[in-house]
């Protein structure tokens, strides 16, 4: 997944430039060889997936760019594989520094796009290919960035360590197994979250942070009944009773909630917002309960998310002859749970709401993990500004909570304080991760090169 976090919380106009130099010439040509070179490998989960591959693609990289073959290490699972890339540092008894990525890709059908999506196209200032924005481009500007550190003789105080996953947009496998041997980590790097958004004139707007997300859980609603020719109908309908749980289950609001991530989010949504909306996040800020401002904040389904849980009706299956009465009507209730509340406690809150004894609720496995939200760390806020503002002064930089489920949930529920920080700012109308034709702008190789030095140089003088 890739999403900009918290966009919505902030639309206002200011200026920056972008313009800038060549500043690591071997490093920028190198990121755009790595990423031509990973876009071709299909590094789709099912038969031929080529993670794997580009695993080892990756690591013969690094290790002709002077790493130590002994300090990288490749692990099946599957059909894919995670990779980790050690760069030692001088201080053994410090925590490392953990870079998260993915080497996977999601599913592309070669018919449906204008360009083949396994074959980099370089057009207009922009690569095209799946995996262009989500995500090998961060992961070759990364890669080129510690190669190029090696280049310069850098020796980090402590070890930096990229943790490159193979199923994150699937079953995320890998990543639960990377997280089991490193969370002993100072804090985590996902390059695959947070970024920067440009309005359509190319001006930036807004930089977020992920701080947190929120837990993804489905929910299976069953009625069963014994049915029935339906020239007779019976009282009790599963199709009705369905109905009825959903109705309740639409019409109740999860307790508006607050955290160190989201608050920061309001307080700088609130200086730039409309009027009407600003009063309502400053209202929330003082009273997360206060009924009026959820309303008009819940009104926006960019920010309804930030305010609480949620639960929606994604999936109806129900009956099996137009006329019999229905012997089973099940739904799919999709939930996104504010950090801190179980996936349990949830399900009893809808068994609660719908108050049905005939309700059968079944919590469906979705492969992911409760996870805190992570501290609002000064020294990585501010070194996260100044290496955006580097580029974009003044630009607001916005903690923000992800709606999940990204890699950092694992190493976040093993207790590694984890902020997505890519520097990619695009516009609204260039982004197209998970779908036809993904393009990024080459423009963004370079200053992310910049950015990725500072912050690793700045966490490991
Ligand atoms: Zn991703």
């Amino acid at each position: 997944m890739r999403v900009l976090a918290g966009a919505a919380l902030v639309a206002m106009a200011f200026t920056g430039t972008a313009a800038r130099a060549q500043q690591n010439p071997q490093a920028e040509a190198q990121a755009l060889e790595l990423l031509k070179r990973g876009i071709a490998f299909r590094t789709v989960a099912g038969p031929g997936n080529q993670t794997p591959d580009y695993a080892a693609y990756l690591k013969a990289q690094l290790v002709a760019g002077g790493f130590d073959p002994a300090d990288i290490r490749i692990e099946r699972i599957d059909d894919t594989a995670w990779l980790a890339a050690r760069y030692p540092g001088t201080d053994k008894a410090a925590k490392p520094i953990y870079i998260s990525g993915h080497m996977d890709v999601v599913e592309a059908k070669p018919e449906d796009w204008t360009r083949d999506p396994f074959t980099p196209i370089v057009e207009n200032g922009y690569i095209f290919g799946r995996g262009a924005t989500d995500m090998k481009y961060d992961l070759s500007t990364m890669v080129a960035t510690l190669i190029q550190l090696k280049r310069e003789g850098y020796r980090p105080s402590r070890d930096i360590i990229l943790l490159a996953s193979g199923d994150e947009e699937t079953s995320m496998k890998t990543t639960a197994a990377m997280a089991e041997q490193y969370h002993d980590g100072e804090l985590l790097l996902n390059i695959d979250g947070g970024g920067g958004a440009l309005d359509e004139h190319g001006k930036p707007e807004i930089f977020g942070l992920q701080g947190a997300e929120k837990t993804y859980a489905d929910y299976e609603l069953t009625f069963t009944n014994p049915g029935g020719h339906s020239s007779a109908p019976t009282k009790s309908n599963a199709i009705y009773s369905l109905a009825h749980a959903l109705a309740k289950i639409e019409a109740y609001q999860f307790p508006g909630e607050i955290n160190d991530i989201t608050r920061a989010g309001f307080v700088q949504g609130a200086k730039t917002a409309d009027p009407e909306m600003a009063a309502a996040m400053r209202a929330f800020l003082a009273n997360p309960r206060d009924a009026k401002a959820l309303a008009v904040l819940r009104s926006e389904p960019g920010l309804i998310g930030q305010t609480g849980t949620t639960c929606v009706a994604t999936m109806v299956n129900a009956g099996h002859a137009t006329n019999a009465l229905p012997q089973r009507a099940t739904a799919n209730i999709n939930c996104r749970i504010f950090p801190g509340t179980s996936v349990a406690a949830v399900a009893a809150t809808l068994a609660k709401v719908v108050g049905d004894p005939e309700l059968k609720l079944r919590t469906l496995d979705s492969g992911t993990v409760a996870s805190p939200a992570s501290p609002l760390r000064p020294d990585l806020m501010k070194l996260v500004s100044d290496g955006i503002h580097a580029r974009f002064p003044g630009v607001p930089i916005v903690p923000a909570m992800s709606a999940g489920a990204s890699d950092s949930m694992w190493f976040r529920a093993k207790g590694v304080p984890s902020y997505g920080v890519s520097p990619i700012f695009m516009k609204g109308s260039d982004s197209f991760a998970h779908g036809l034709n993904e393009r990024t702008p080459l423009s963004e190789i370079a200053p992310s090169i910049v950015y990725y030095k500072f912050l690793l140089q700045g966490l490991t003088k």
